[in-house]
């Protein structure tokens, strides 16, 4: 025996053999050493691996190839089937396929390559939908899909293999994803064999059943369809109707489905049994309908023109169905030979090699299809011109990202990970401290890419910042940003209105705990506001001041201390007091003015200086400088800090407290106060003493001067350092 001698080498080079015939027949004028060479350059890659059955791995994409070239597909197709699998599982670089193979082909390995690295298996039956647009988003040429999907078929054939938690997984994703894909670029027969293979493991038992129910049929079944075809052919014939006419029985797994969806038996499934007439044209086909309703009784409402109306797919038929011989019925579909092409076929006819017919007819057609491809989506701006490169981009909108437990999310194009954090639940995106993208941390304005993993990385209690406003691309993560960062001003604002009116009331020495609910609930109706909450904030975002509400609160104890209260600008504040009765004016809260600010008195920040502001537990807003040591601190509460900013044009001066180390000799206070003079300093306090830590030699003076801003506490302490006899300069607080 022959076979006992072949090695399974030997099976691959007979696979290529017929591959190689096959093509030759098919394609006598082409030239085939780029084909050659791509199965040259597998079988070395692939030469030491082996599938799960035990056959070398080259069996493989030769199968692949050889579905490919049944399908007629173009050298591009075929080349690609032979080197699917080099880049994701060999040695082989891209680079190199680009090099030997030219753009095309590396463009359609690179593609399935990207494919193959998807797990697209999803339980949710409303992600599937998501799960195949994203598919056909990232692929830019549509052979790619096609050899895709002729790598499905032949792995889903050699399932067997496989242990059964993979058969599951694979099986489930077939049904799922690429048989509706298949159906949708119009592709019947890969679509009809996927789903019943998948079937055949999804469901074994209900598939084994019906299988064996079919079969027990099978002879009656057949013979009834051969008496009708043989019927049928007489009448056309009669008629000169030219026609081939074939007998067939629905797929199991529409059957199946048919049963399930309708509650019904196998002997109620009407369309169980159809004859297919195919003819020379679509006149014929009419003619054809009406011999076949002549002969036999339509069964009502079973008509259906999909040649006047083809399906979303482009699927063309005419349908009927008729009491067939002993009362059965039987379906009966009409179509020429071009539109059974394009039912079993779909979109890949249209790569067919067709001699002698490579007229702008072809091209024509596939504009038609990808057009009503894009039509589905309907956001394709020109498909004539993507299409005369193959290159398409079915979905320029969306962008297409998966979980780490491989849920889609479906997003605007250039959306970022802040946008997937707040897709998945808003909690997620309000923590959201940062990302990782395919394992790798990126910046949160990245922007994200077809089959991205993104996972979020949370921080509890951390809160959304402004500047996202300005980097997310979906109006739900705006908003809901928008919503947190106002709430949680507006609860600084209650907090600091609150503070506010309980100072002023004791700068009035009233007690607020002598004043009724009743009472507080009237004055705040008064404002206008529904609640005290609302005249809280409305306090603390300063638009009314404290001392009027009190007085309407209190209008008899308030008249005394009122007409003593002190004028802010009478008596300037020291510092670490709040300065003035409405706040410090120097400073303001970013984004909502008038709340109450103070410099805090650990770093006594002066205009210039970086400053940020901190939410304190009672006295307002503490602004500290950003190089103040008690910062870093104070921010581990995130949600406390505040943004602040030195308001403009205010002509107010800062006490700044410095320690100067001189010589001690005559004059030296003399030229210190002519120095602060030419600043235009004042200086509100100073002591000199002995310098007793430094040696004994010297003096130490300790000065409280008025600064406007920093620049000008630069000048004046450069000015001191250049006086003759000063050792120092320091700032204190
Ligand atoms: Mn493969």
């Amino acid at each position: 025996m022959s076979t006992d001698v072949v090695g399974p080498a030997s099976l691959v080079e007979q696979l290529y053999s017929e591959l190689d015939q096959k093509v030759r027949v098919l394609r006598p004028k082409d030239d085939f050493t780029q084909l050659e060479k791509a199965y040259r350059v597998a079988s070395e890659a692939h030469k030491d691996q082996k599938r799960v059955s035990g056959e070398p791995y080259m069996v493989h994409p030769l199968n692949v190839t050889l579905i490919l070239a049944d399908m007629q597909m173009d050298l591009v197709c075929l080349e690609t089937g032979l080197l699917h699998d080099t880049v994701e599982d060999t040695r082989v670089s891209l680079d190199q396929i680009r090099k030997d193979f030219g753009e095309e082909v590396a463009r359609c390995v690179d593609g399935v390559t990207k494919l193959s690295k998807l797990h697209l298996y999803s339980r949710e039956e409303r992600q599937a939908e998501s799960v195949r647009k994203m598919l056909l988003a990232m692929v830019n040429d549509i052979r790619v899909i096609i050899v895709k999907l002729a790598d499905r078929l032949h792995n889903m054939r050699t399932l067997q293999f496989l242990p059964r938690d993979r058969q599951q997984r694979i099986a489930q994703e077939t049904l799922e994803i690429y048989a509706p894909i298949a159906h949708r670029l119009g592709m019947g027969k890969i679509r009809g064999e996927l789903e019943d293979l998948s079937f055949q493991y999804l469901e074994p038992d209900a598939s084994a059943e019906l299988v064996r129910e079919i079969e027990s049929q099978r002879q009656q079944n057949e013979e009834f369809l051969n008496k009708m075809r043989h019927e049928v052919e007489v009448n056309l014939a009669r008629e000169g109707i030219p026609a081939r006419v074939e007998g067939r029985m629905k797929r199991a797994y529409s059957i199946f489905q048919k049963m399930k969806r309708q509650k019904i038996g196998l002997d109620q499934v009407y369309d169980l049994l159809a004859l297919r007439i195919v003819t020379d044209s679509v006149k014929n086909c009419y003619a054809a309908l009406g011999v076949i309703h002549n002969e036999w009784h339509p069964i009502p409402g079973r008509i259906k023109d999909f040649i006047a109306i083809p399906r979303p797919n482009l699927y063309q038929s005419l349908h009927t169905s008729v009491m067939g011989p002993g009362g059965r019925a039987c379906e009966v579909q009409i179509r020429t030979e071009e539109m059974h092409r394009l039912a079993e076929e779909g979109i890949a006819a249209h790569w067919k090699y067709k001699e002698g017919k490579k007229g702008p007819g072809v091209d024509d057609q596939r504009v038609i299809w990808l057009r009503q491809l894009v039509e589905w989506q309907k956001e394709l701006h020109d498909p004539g011109e993507f299409m005369s490169t193959l290159k398409v981009d079915l979905y320029p909108e969306e962008v297409y990202a998966f979980t780490p437990m491989g849920k889609v999310i479906v997003l605007p194009r250039d959306a970022t990970p802040i946008d997937f954090a707040y897709a998945i639940h808003s909690d997620v995106g309000n923590t959201c401290v940062g990302a990782k993208v395919n394992g790798r941390i990126v910046p949160l304005k990245y922007s994200l890419k077809n089959g991205d993993v993104v996972e979020i990385l949370t921080q509890s209690g951390h809160l959304p910042s402004k500047d996202w406003l300005a980097i997310v691309k979906t109006s739900k993560a705006r908003n809901k940003i928008k919503h947190v960062i106002n709430t949680t001003e507006r609860a600084k604002a209650i907090e600091i209105g609150q503070k506010y009116l309980e100072r002023e009331a004791r700068r009035a020495g009233v007690g607020l705990s002598r004043i009724t609910k009743a009472d507080l609930e009237r004055v705040a109706s008064d404002y206008g506001c529904g609640k005290m909450e609302d005249l809280h904030a409305a306090l603390g975002y300063g638009k009314f001041s404290a001392r009027q509400v009190l007085q309407k609160l209190l209008p008899e104890q308030l008249e005394v201390p009122l007409t003593e209260a002190p004028k802010p600008a009478a008596q300037p504040a020291a510092p670490g007091q709040p300065s003035a009765l409405t706040g410090d004016l120097v400073i303001k809260v970013k984004g909502c003015d008038d709340l109450l600010v103070y410099r805090a008195k650990c770093c006594n920040p002066i205009r210039g200086e970086g400053i940020v502001g901190y939410v304190t537990r009672g006295k307002g807003i503490a602004v500290h400088s950003t190089n103040c040591p008690n910062v870093q601190n104070l921010m581990y509460e995130v949600e406390r800090k505040i943004d602040v900013e030195w308001a403009r044009a205010v002509t107010e001066t800062f006490p700044v407290k410095v320690m100067i180390y001189t010589d001690d000799r005559p004059g030296m206070l003399n030229q210190l106060t002519s120095v602060l003079f030419a600043e235009q300093s004042d200086i509100r306090s100073l002591e000199a003493s002995a310098d007793d830590k430094r040696g004994g030699d010297g003096a130490v003076i300790d000065m409280t001067i008025e600064i406007r801003d920093k620049k000008q506490l630069e000048r004046v302490v450069n000015a001191v350092r250049r006086i003759s006899g000063v050792r120092d300069v320091e700032r204190t607080q």
